[in-house]
């Protein structure tokens, strides 16, 4: 039965070679935001391959199964953008510096593919722009609407693409944050941003950067979800291929390392200098490595290892845990830790949509924020470890008692109040 709800992906997303060996084997694990309406539906959710491969011909390293989108993003697709405060942050600065460098005006209209809530429109919406968001997640939609910052529901595909062409025409600035990883057609989605850009007209977009991911260890944003884990070498031959004029890398340290690639609809798809020089330096850092490559895997699993034992040890010792956000990483680290609810017995949230549900396969409850005070836990594993300053500081007002803090990763870390 699983079988028909996921694809393998036999051949390199990018090149189309079919030479692809496994990367690392997380083994069978539950989709991050399938959370449940009850528990008994939650301990049974199905769990598929999580598997990264790499393609021996351009080097890209992808998943080695595609999980239907209707089944991933549906119904219980939770995740607001607005949410986390260094992000919206991040969206503010990045709306500010892409109005400058651009030259946009008010006469301009800014496509966001992915859009989720409308937060990176809302800046662009802000600073005069004409604005339009598409997403196919429809609690995020609804609520980017509902703020004015108009938005399709739907899936960005060529019927959509042909109907914002007739009823809007060309773009001028096309931007897309952390979503490209997550498409099932690459190749017909950038074919599509390009038929939608006007000429000499840019596409910014921010993904996740596997070399950052890779040097801080912080796999877990490895999920279904996340198709693609992208470095400069093969999206570089890819965007050319296309007919895009690659005209820069900007490497940041957003979501655990980010790269923000500049492409331009020009008549000549070509690398800029600076791309260039990013390619170089790319090609001298550990994504390169082998030794390095080789022995990630087992450092992964290693840390993990011991992450559930001073976890388990903690509640063997008789002190009571709890745990604080639930973004997607938290399901992979929860199976991967192999922690159940007898070690969690419940993980508070902030974002309401999430509240009242439960993590697939551990039947974990999330509860409001306000649990924290009424169960005093002994310590709090903060799963949004990526946000731990922000959470570390907002716990910090509510918890007057012996407590600490575990933060995952990327390194294991307990704070102590
Ligand atoms: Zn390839």
């Amino acid at each position: 039965m699983q079988e028909n709800n996921f694809v393998r992906i036999k051949n390199c997303r990018l090149c189309k070679s079919e030479k692809l060996t496994p990367f690392i084997d997380f083994g069978k694990v539950s989709l991050g935001n399938d959370l449940q309406e009850n528990k008994k539906k939650a301990l049974e959710s199905e769990k598929y391959p999580l598997v990264i491969n790499k393609c021996n011909f351009c080097d890209h390293f992808q998943l080695g199964v595609s999980v239907n989108p209707q089944k991933l993003y549906a119904t219980n697709y939770t995740y607001l953008s607005g949410i986390g405060n260094s992000f919206v942050k991040h969206l503010e600065n990045y709306a500010n510096w892409a109005f400058k460098e651009f030259q946009l005006s008010s006469e301009n209209l800014v496509l966001d593919i992915g859009s989720n809530d409308g937060t990176c429109l809302k800046f662009f919406k802000n600073l005069g722009c004409r604005v339009l968001g598409i997403d196919p997640a429809k609690i995020p939609s609804d609520i980017a609407n509902k703020n004015k910052i108009p938005t399709i529901n739907e899936f960005f595909s060529s019927s959509l693409v042909d109907k914002i062409l007739i009823e809007y025409g060309q773009v001028d600035f096309i931007t897309s944050h952390n979503v490209l990883a997550h498409i099932e057609d690459i190749d017909l989605v950038f074919k599509n941003i390009y038929k939608l850009l006007k000429i000499n007209s840019y596409f910014v977009f921010e993904i996740g950067y596997f070399p950052s991911v890779l040097k801080t260890g912080c796999f877990d944003t490895t999920y279904h979800e996340h198709l693609d884990y992208h470095h400069a070498k093969p999206l570089a031959s890819f965007l050319t291929s296309i007919g895009f004029e690659v005209v820069d890398f900007i490497e940041n340290k957003v979501q655990g390392g980010s790269l923000r690639t500049i492409v331009k609809k020009s008549q000549n798809p070509n690398l800029s200098i600076s791309a260039m020089r990013f390619l170089e330096k790319e090609s001298r850092s550990i994504i390169t490595n082998t030794e390095f490559l080789n022995s990630w895997n087992s450092n992964i699993k290693d840390s993990m290892k011991s992450f559930e034992q001073k976890v388990k040890k903690l509640v063997n010792s008789g002190l009571k845990g709890a745990g604080y956000g639930v973004p997607t990483k938290a399901t992979l680290i929860l199976e991967l830790g192999k922690l159940s609810q007898h070690f969690i017995p419940f993980i508070v949230e902030d974002n309401n949509n999430k509240i009242g549900r439960f993590l697939p396969s551990t039947g974990i409850p999330i509860l409001p924020v306000s649990e924290i005070n009424v169960q005093k836990p002994d310590f709090i594993v903060i799963f949004a470890w990526n946000f731990a300053d922000d959470i570390i500081e907002k716990l910090s007002r509510i918890v007057s008692w012996k407590c600490r803090f575990i933060i995952p990763l990327p390194e294991y870390k307990e704070v102590s109040f």
